[in-house]
């Protein structure tokens, strides 16, 4: 494969529509399949799955491209795509790109013959991606906070690429900010910047934050953490599923926990398409031209 002329965007959220609309206005041909919206799509020619098969040597599926390794993340559409034999017959040929792919692979044997590359697995697209992210998660942490985030105690749990993003911003609005890790080079840096670090392991021992922001992808936030969770904490999980809290258990302390996913998305999805399609076009410069 040598072209790069025709791009078929199939399914999503609006991140999916604004990636639709920058490759037209980078003179690429767009299709779009299962983004229902009232939107003008500008020069986003509609399409049915089979036209783009036909006339697409691209395919841009979501991230994640299914919740449920059943259907295709497309929450635009009125109706449910069947990720099954049928859809993925037609991806043979394609190159196909996604977020969280996985899932996918378990709708359909035919996924193994089929050229694909998964974005969301890409270090370019994680470390970008950080941004949009940590402005999500401190816009639902003012309009959930009855407090100013300026003086407020904050904890960030993780101090990886969402993490130190995250950090940084709250610093900047003047927050109290206090940092988890596990490694010591960690927890040196965070030290460094200005923060409070603490242990990861050690985060049941403190208390007293009005605003936790949880960037770890494994339990931490178990009952004997949450237990000593004040009640007017809020505890906002960042980790993708099954998350970084025992939901049930944080239910029954009645700690509140908001459980923010896919927050690039859902408050900057420009920026986040704007990340995607550069990613994509290091994936296609790197290996396919
Ligand atoms: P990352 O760079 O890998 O950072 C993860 C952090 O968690 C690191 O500090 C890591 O410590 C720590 N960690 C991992 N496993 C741990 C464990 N078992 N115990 C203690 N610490 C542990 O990941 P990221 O890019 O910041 O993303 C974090 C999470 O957010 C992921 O689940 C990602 O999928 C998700 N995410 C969510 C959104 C959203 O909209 N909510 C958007 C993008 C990504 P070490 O460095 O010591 O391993």
């Amino acid at each position: 494969m040598t072209r790069m002329n025709c791009f078929g965007v199939v399914g999503g959220d609006k991140r999916q529509i604004a990636l639709a609309k920058s490759l037209a206005a980078d003179g690429y041909t767009v299709y779009c399949a299962f983004l229902d919206t009232a939107e003008p799509l500008a020069d986003v020619k509609k399409a049915t799955l089979h036209e783009i098969a036909e006339l697409c040597d691209y395919v841009i599926l979501p991230l994640p491209v299914t919740e449920d390794a059943r259907t295709l993340n497309a929450p635009l559409c009125e109706n449910e795509v069947l990720l099954d034999d049928h859809f993925a017959k037609l991806m043979q040929e394609k190159i196909v790109f996604g977020g969280m792919l996985p899932k996918l692979y378990k709708t359909s044997e035919i996924w193994n013959e089929i050229e694909t590359y998964d974005y969301n697995e890409r270090d370019e697209f994680a470390v970008r991606n950080a941004v949009p992210t940590a402005e999500g998660a401190i816009e639902i942490a003012m309009h959930e906070y009855p407090g100013t985030i300026n003086g407020s105690k904050c904890l960030v749990a993780g101090f990886g690429r969402i993490g130190k993003v995250l950090s940084h911003m709250l610093k900047g609005l003047e927050a109290e900010v206090t940092v988890s890790a596990r490694s010591p080079q960690d927890l040196a840096a965070i030290e460094q910047f200005g923060y409070h670090p603490i242990q990861t392991c050690k985060i049941h021992e403190t208390s007293g934050y009005d605003l936790i922001f949880n960037t770890i992808p494994a339990v931490v936030f178990d009952r004997k953490t949450l237990s000593k969770t004040a009640i007017n904490t809020i505890l906002i999980d960042l980790a993708s599923r099954p998350g970084g809290v025992d939901f049930e258990a944080a239910h029954k302390l009645s700690v509140h926990v908001i459980q923010a996913l896919s927050l690039p998305g859902k408050v900057a999805p420009k920026a986040a398409a704007e990340i995607i399609k550069r990613t994509i076009f290091n994936i296609i410069e790197e290996g396919l031209l």
